[in-house]
Order: C-alpha cells, then structure tokens, then sequence
C-alpha cells in the first residue's frame, strides 16, 4: 500500500520543474492512485459484491467519493454505497408470491424483513456481515449517529480503511457531478489537488470521518469549484445551467431534490477562460482572502454568493443551517456541507487565503529559484509558512526536513532537552547570525504569531530554560522542549481515522539579533577576491562567509554605528512525524522607535539578498529608507 506522499518527499520532485503551472501538473501526477492501486479498489469491491449477495441478493456495491471522483490521492479511503433497495424489492414479490424462489428466504433474510428493519439494525448486520465473512476485513465499528451512518473498517492486505452506507443515494450523485466537473477542463484537477494539500498543511482541513471544526475534502473541493464558476469569463457552468444541458437520460431526482446534470463532459461547451492554473490559484487565495463567509451563502447551484437569508427551495423542509462558513451542497439545497466548521477555523481560512495570496505577488511564487530556495508551491506547502509572523507578514521561513526513517536517532532526546539533529541546527542558525552576518545574539523570547492561533495543545506551556548544550555559543539561544504528539501538527492520520500515537520530542530555540553593518552588500566581489586574490587569508566554505563579512565590515571602515540597523527576533522549532520532522526557522521584526524611518514594511527580494545562504536578507527585518 501506498502512503500519502508528505511535502518533504514532493519538495524535490516540484522543485525540479520549469514553473508553477508545471508543478501543479506534477502535483497531481505523484499524488493521484496508479492503475494498480485502483485495481486492488477494483478487486475489494468485487469481492464485498460477492460476499453481500450471498446474504442480500439483489443488492449492489457501488463505490463512491474520492476513488472515483477524480480527486484521488494514495492510501484515500474506500467509500462504498450498499444499495439494499433491489433486495428490499426481491424480499417484497417473495412475500407477495410465496414459491417464487428468489433466492431471499434461504439468506440470513429469511428472518428478516429488510423494509421495516430500523437503520441502525441494518447497519448491524451489515458490520456483522464484514466481520465474519470478508477476508481481511479488520476493525469493523458501525457508526448509527452519524449524519450518513456508516461502518467503517480497514482491509488488512491493501491497508485501506473504507466505510459502507446504506443511505447515501445523494453522495452518489455528487460524486458524479464532481468527476464531470473533473473531466471539464483540465484546470480542475491541479487546482483541487493544489488547494487541498495547502489547507491540509495549513491545519484547515482534517480527518473528514473525525467530525471536528475543520473542512473536509469535499466542501474544499465545492469552494474551488465554486471559485472556477465565479470566474469571467467561467471556467465551469453553474448547477443551473447543468441542469438545462442535461439530456432526458440524465433526469435524475434523489430524496425530492433535483439531481440532473449531463452525465457526459463532452456535451458541455469549453470554457473560453485563459487563465493559467498558477494564476487561478493566486486568485483563489485573494476571492477567499476577502470573502465574507459568515454574511452569504456560497450557492454552486446560481454560481454566486447569495445575501442572506437565502431564499427558501421549494423542495426544502428544513432550513439551511446558517454559521461562520456557508457552503450550499449543489443538490441537497438545505444542507450546509460546512456545517461543522466553527469561528475560529472559518476565521482562520480566511486568513491562511489572505497570507497565501500575499506569497502568491511575490517573485517568490512565481519564478523558479535558482538558489535553492523554496518557491511556488513548495513554500505554499510548508506548515504555517506563509503564517502572519512568518513570511506573510515581512518575515522568512526556512524548513529544514529531516528522513525520521532514516536516521531515528536524530530525534533522541538528550539531556539537554532535544536530539542532537536540532542542537546542529541552532549551532548552524548561531553561526549565520553571529558570524555571517555580524549580528549581536542574545536569548531571545518565542516568536507570538504561530502559538497564538495553534489548535495544537499545550502550545503556551512550552517552557523557557537556557540550553545547557549550546553553552559553547558565545551567546545561547534561550530553548524550550517538551514532548507531546506532534503529528498533530500536519494532521497526520492512521487508515482506521486515528492520530498515530509517537512521541516526537518538540523543541524550540529563540534569538534576539541586532544587525550593525550591511554584510550583504558587495559580498561576490569580496568572496572573489578571497577565493582568487593573492590574500593571505584565502579560505573556503563556511569560513569564506564570515571572512567575506569581516572583509565588508572593515571596507566599510566607520566602525561601528551608535545603533543597530535593524533589530529582529529568530525562532527555531521543530515538529513532525516519525515520518516526517522539520525544524523551521522563523523571524519578526521588532520596531527600533529610535529610526524614524522604519517603515515595518517588508520588500520584494532584490540583489541585496544574502547570496548563496538562501536567506533573503531585508525581507525578514523591517526596512529603514536608508538601506
Ligand atoms: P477523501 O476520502 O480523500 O477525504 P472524499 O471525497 O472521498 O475525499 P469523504 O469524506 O470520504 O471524502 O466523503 C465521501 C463522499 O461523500 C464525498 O466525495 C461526497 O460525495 C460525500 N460527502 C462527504 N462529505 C459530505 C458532506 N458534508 N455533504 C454531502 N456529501 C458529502
Ligand atoms: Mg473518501
């Protein structure tokens, strides 16, 4: 079985391709499932077919969701439609016509009668069903209370988790209008798939089956394709205009609501929209970014935002249930898909789309680096990366991945509080800071904007001790550790639905820097003397970069200014998976009240930028005029 891919196995393949728009293509070809994965989904389906008409003859297995919907990743549930209508029909003329054989009175439903059988008693039986007679089917659990009862398990040989419903006829059809949507135009695919593995890094979508606050695959996936409707001109039709094209074959009405659509992607016209897929996305993030979810109602059916209260459906009974996100589903028009998310996540969206469409003006998103940067959207996946406080708000992030597979012993705690990997971080951040760039280090305090809107526990508690192991740095950075689950962090989550229990220990290092002289300026020269030149001091590799700036600090001859240039704090912190750990260095600003000219604004990367250390120098420290 295939796992997930993470960002720290993506980043080297997107990293290699010529541009964003070759990226997202890229994106979806690593993620989506191999003719041998949808094989094996093929193989289980037709065995739970064989194993069910023994006990419901007549009845169908159909599979539904993220299989087949277009929107497929590795390792991606099984969702299965137990339809039981055409058995509850067979058991019914049985009944009618005593000797009429179907086959019904020899199964387990010689007992039962199917019609008048309560939901939850069926949902027994099939969970009974699965556990006893389907080979490999482990950890059957039925689920009665939820919105679409279900039983759930996992299939020990292909390691997938699935979930069967018998009352899901509606996810069926929606399933299909997002695989039309799929087929419609090529955009679709790199889009979703690009938006869902941002929010998922972000923290804003998770575990669909777990309930909770967060957004779950299927509402990220009608917000882009209601963003794709909105666009002029559209790259998608609306649900209405669907309905029109639909043919008489593709009449179709499900629980009183009107499900006709064309079954077939050729009959739709193409759109006449020419916008690339990178620039659909950076518009994605700014549509979002200022979109007032909680005063409208998002209506794929009209393809617009509609005031509120929305104007009631004929077919509806109940009323939409309003909140902080409102999602219409296309079809079930009294249905909130979004429903469960709460203030705080909604809020959060909101913000996560307005930092990533700040990164997205940047060259940054846009221009491949040739220095080893993170760009595109390998930045846009880093967890929290384009968080206020991070980059978003004139601040830079580096991520640091470390293969936990490969070295576990990275991650040993020490008695200083953290692995040794994490101790050579900081020893490395020290040395950039204090003798690459010149900097006075001291203690410094936890950087504010990550903990602050953390869903993680315990993110205030972390303690601040000095770091015992880093006393050979001149001046220590003060860090913090304490262990806790940090799969949290990246939402990383088992087949069965739950969050694999490791203790990665977290850990974290603060500095406080005060920059004195303009070590980035004229450093190739310099280096090229020092490499070539006839200096006595030649040297190469780390050694080279500090004497580069101790080379600019002395032509620049004033000595040293009465006050810094610049003030800003570093944070470092690392969290992960047993799979996947990242240290991530972070830094903000801090106001010097003495210059006049600050301005707190951050700038655009320029030649200015530290070469060859991929820090881009004055975006992460607010900008004097003068500099
Ligand atoms: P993945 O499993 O990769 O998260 P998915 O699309 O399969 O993606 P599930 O949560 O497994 O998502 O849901 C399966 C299907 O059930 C969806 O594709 C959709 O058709 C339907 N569905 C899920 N959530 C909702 C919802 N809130 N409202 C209506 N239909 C839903
Ligand atoms: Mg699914």
């Amino acid at each position: 079985r295939r796992e997930p891919l993470g960002p720290g196995r993506l980043e080297p393949a997107l990293w290699q391709v010529a541009d964003v728009d070759a990226q997202m293509s890229e994106l979806v070809q690593l993620l989506e499932l191999s003719e041998d994965e949808r094989r094996v989904r093929h193989l289980l389906v037709t065995l739970f077919q064989e194993v069910f008409t023994e006990f419901f003859p007549g009845c169908t297995i159909v599979p539904f969701g993220s299989s087949i919907n277009g929107f497929d990743i590795h390792g991606c549930d099984l969702d299965l439609f137990l339809d039981l209508e055409p058995t509850k029909s067979l058991q019914a003329s049985t009944r009618d016509a005593p000797g009429a054989g179907s086959g019904a009175e020899d199964s387990i439903l010689s007992d039962i009668d199917l019609a008048a059988t309560p939901a939850p008693e069926v949902l027994e039986l099939v969970a009974a069903v699965l556990r006893r007679c389907v080979p490999g089917v482990r950890r059957v659990r039925a689920v009665p209370t939820a919105r679409r009862p279900v039983v759930k398990f996992c299939h020990k040989q292909s390691g997938l988790a699935g979930d069967i419903s018998v009352d899901n006829r509606l996810a069926l059809l929606n399933t299909r209008f997002l695989q039309l949507c799929a087929e419609a135009d090529e955009r679709v695919r790199p889009l979703v798939y690009a938006v869902r593995l941002w929010a998922k890094q972000q923290g804003l979508a998770g575990n669909p089956s777990g309930g909770g606050p967060l957004l779950n695959n299927y509402a990220l996936t009608l917000l882009v394709l209601f963003f794709l409707q909105t666009r002029s001109p559209p790259v998608l039709p609306t649900v209405t205009r669907l309905r029109d094209l639909a043919g008489d074959d593709d009449r179709v009405v499900v629980g009183g609501w009107d499900c006709s659509f064309p079954r077939d992607a050729a009959s739709l016209e193409p759109s006449t929209n020419t916008e690339s897929p990178c620039s659909l996305l950076a518009e994605f993030f700014r549509v979002f970014g200022d979109f007032d979810f909680a005063g409208q109602v998002i209506s794929l059916r009209e393809g617009r935002a509609l005031p509120l209260p929305p104007p009631a459906a004929p077919e509806a009974g109940e009323e939409l249930k309003l909140g902080p996100l409102n999602l219409q589903d296309p079809f079930e028009l009294n249905h909130n898909v979004a429903a469960n998310v709460n203030e705080k996540t909604a809020s959060r969206f909101g913000r996560c789309c307005r930092d990533a469409a700040k990164y997205c003006r940047s060259l940054q998103y846009r221009r491949k680096s040739s220095k080893g940067r993170a760009w595109g959207l390998t930045r846009l996946f880093q967890p929290g990366a384009v968080e206020p406080g991070a980059a978003g708000a004139g601040a830079f992030v580096i991520s640091i991945p470390l293969d936990v597979a490969s070295e576990p012993q990275q991650l040993r705690r020490e008695p200083g509080g953290h692995g040794p990997w994490f101790r050579e971080v900081c020893a490395a951040i020290t040395f950039v800071l204090r003798d690459v760039l010149k900097c006075d280090c001291a203690a410094g305090k936890p950087l504010s904007a990550p903990s602050e809107e953390s869903e993680l526990p315990g993110d205030s508690a972390l303690s601040q001790e000095p770091d015992a192991e880093d006393s050979s740095a001149a001046e220590p950075p003060s860090v913090g550790s304490k262990r806790r689950l940090a799969e949290e962090t990246n939402g990383a989550v088992l087949p069965d639905g739950k969050k694999p229990r490791t203790n990665v220990p977290e850990a974290t290092a603060n500095w406080s820097c005060a920059v004195w002289h303009r070590v980035w300026m004229g450093r190739r020269r310099v280096r090229r003397q020092l490499r070539h030149g006839d200096d006595p001091e030649r040297s190469d590799g780390d050694s080279l970069e500090q004497k580069v700036s101790e080379a600019v600090v002395r032509q620049e001859g004033a000595g040293r200014p009465p006050e810094p240039l610049l003030r800003f704090e570093a944070g470092a912190r690392v969290a992960g998976t047993r799979r996947e750990t990242r240290a991530t260095v972070s830094t903000e600003p801090r106001r010097c009240p003495e210059h006049q000219h600050c301005t707190g604004e951050p700038r655009p990367p320029s030649h200015e930028d530290l070469p060859n250390t991929g820090i881009v120098l004055a975006n992460h420290v607010h900008r004097h005029q003068d500099l």
